[in-house]
């Protein structure tokens, strides 16, 4: 066995046996406990340059952590070298120009509250405590999506640190090519270190749930997937399943309209009216509350196994196994969700960008969540089961940043028809897959 090469990296590392050691290598996802032989906590492009460098110097797996909160917990590794970005919080907005520039380190919650003091935001997540870097590099998808796109639809520019050590400026006029495979080729093409978006108006948000009585669920879901077809781009729904606290299902939708409040009451009325629903939070609020309502149902340290795809037709039958899942839930904090894909998102074109999942649809997921370790293996079995019982309903096709480690023919289904593109690009700037604990896309060409 070859001994570990000495830890000669300049910088902020923790290392084994450092006092920081476990908090700086734990993840959202306590699945996941993996032991890096170092942690180099990068402040600027420079650091990662030079992490990178020692890395390929000692032939060493090479990770890299924005906000940590990927399900797959590549952000960490075994071994190697963690490049953790999470000091990385810089950020400048310039409302004149319409735009932010952001460091990767930045939670959504960040960014949202800076940018809505001008009244503007870039379309994030659903909640505050997900990482900019890894939401956007996979495509990003929230309230916003129907009105102003995916967050990387609104990725004009970046800062990248290639796998040879080269600092790269990208834009639309600048390895415009770079900036399309940034655009939902995950980590695959080098750190990014800035990011800059385009911003959008945004102002108070009517939003809120609606949550209705578990015998009315087909038909709310029924209903609700024909109103939302024909329903303007300002407003963007979720639905969810999950148990309440004496473990009967119950079924409700999220619903944010980002127009003008008055337009909103009146395109929402049918939805409202329909049922009724047993319970309507919807009233105006910051986009700021809306975003970091969800948190505290996502704490650290619970346990996930995430399995997931795109439904895009909600057919009787996909509806009925839907309540069957959902019925057979373990007690607990799991849940399903589908979370409105439409309007401005679907309107781009497959391979405008690197995310291609353009149709209007739901975003899929069955999210097992669990505190106690020995409920592992009845989570992850409700799961499974799960997931095998409504794929002859979903599509051939997956969210890349909610895959966790399922193989190569599920990233494939994550990248679709742009997977040959982005094969070739990788060959163009990472020919010897130095960025590949991710969800990856070797290099054309073997
Ligand atoms: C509770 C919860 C809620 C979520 N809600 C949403 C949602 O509403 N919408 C949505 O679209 N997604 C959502 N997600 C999924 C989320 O987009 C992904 O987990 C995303 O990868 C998180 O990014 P991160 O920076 O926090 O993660 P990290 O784990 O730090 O990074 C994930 C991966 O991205 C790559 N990466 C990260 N930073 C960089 C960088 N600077 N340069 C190059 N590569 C990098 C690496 O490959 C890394 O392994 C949610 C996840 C959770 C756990």
């Amino acid at each position: 066995m070859t001994a570990p090469p000495t830890i000669d990296l300049q910088g902020d590392v923790v290392r084994p046996g450092d006092l920081e050691y476990d908090s700086a290598r734990a993840v959202f996802n306590a699945m996941i406990d993996r032991k890096p032989l170092a942690i180099l906590r990068c402040r600027e492009a420079a650091d990662v340059v030079r992490g990178i460098a020692f890395a390929r110097q000692h032939d060493l797996a090479l990770s890299v952590r924005s906000g940590a909160h990927n399900v797959a917990g590549n952000a960490v590794c075994d071994g190697g070298i963690m490049l953790d970005l999470s000091p990385m919080k810089y950020l400048q907005v310039d409302p004149d120009h319409g735009s932010a520039q952001a460091g990767p380190g930045l939670l959504l919650g960040d960014l949202d509250r800076a940018t809505q003091q001008y009244g503007l935001a870039v379309p994030l997540g659903v909640m505050s405590k997900t990482g900019i870097a890894g939401l956007t590099l996979g495509g990003g998808l929230g309230w916003l999506n129907g009105r102003y796109g995916l967050a990387c639809d609104n990725l004009v520019g970046a800062e990248v640190v290639t796998a040879d050590g080269n600092v790269l400026r990208v834009g639309l006029d600048e390895h415009a090519d770079l900036l399309w495979g940034l655009r939902g080729g995950g980590g695959n093409f080098g750190v990014v270190t800035s990011f800059t978006y385009r911003l959008n108006p945004v102002g108070p948000v009517l939003a809120g749930g609606l949550s209705y009585p578990w015998a009315m669920a087909g038909d709310v879901l029924r209903f609700h997937d024909g109103f939302m077809a024909t329903a303007p781009d300002e407003l963007v729904t979720a639905v969810s399943l999950a148990l309440d606290s004496s473990g009967t299902p119950q079924l409700s939708i999220g619903v944010c309209w980002c127009g003008h409040p008055d337009d909103g009451i009146s395109v929402l009325r049918p939805l409202r009216e329909f049922g009724p629903p047993g319970q309507d939070t919807i009233a105006s609020m910051p986009y700021v509350a809306l975003q970091s309502a969800p948190d505290a149902g996502f704490p650290l340290g619970r346990l996930h196994y995430w399995k997931s795809g795109y439904l895009r037709y909600l057919t009787d039958a996909a509806t009925d196994t839907l309540l069957e899942i959902a019925a057979a839930m373990p007690p607990g904090t799991s849940g399903i969700g589908m979370q409105g894909l439409r309007g401005a998102a679907s309107r781009v074109g497959v391979d405008a960008t690197a995310f291609p999942h353009r149709a209007a649809q739901y975003d899929f997921l069955i999210l097992a969540q669990w505190a106690d370790r020995r409920d592992s293996e009845r989570n992850i079995a409700w799961a499974r089961d799960s997931f095998a019982a409504m794929q002859p309903h979903l599509e051939d096709a997956v969210y890349v940043n909610n895959l966790g480690t399922e193989g190569p023919d599920r990233v494939r289904a994550a990248y679709g028809p742009n997977h040959q593109k982005l094969a070739e690009l990788k060959r163009r700037y990472d020919p010897k897959n130095i960025f590949r604990l991710n969800q990856n896309v070797p290099p054309a060409g073997g």
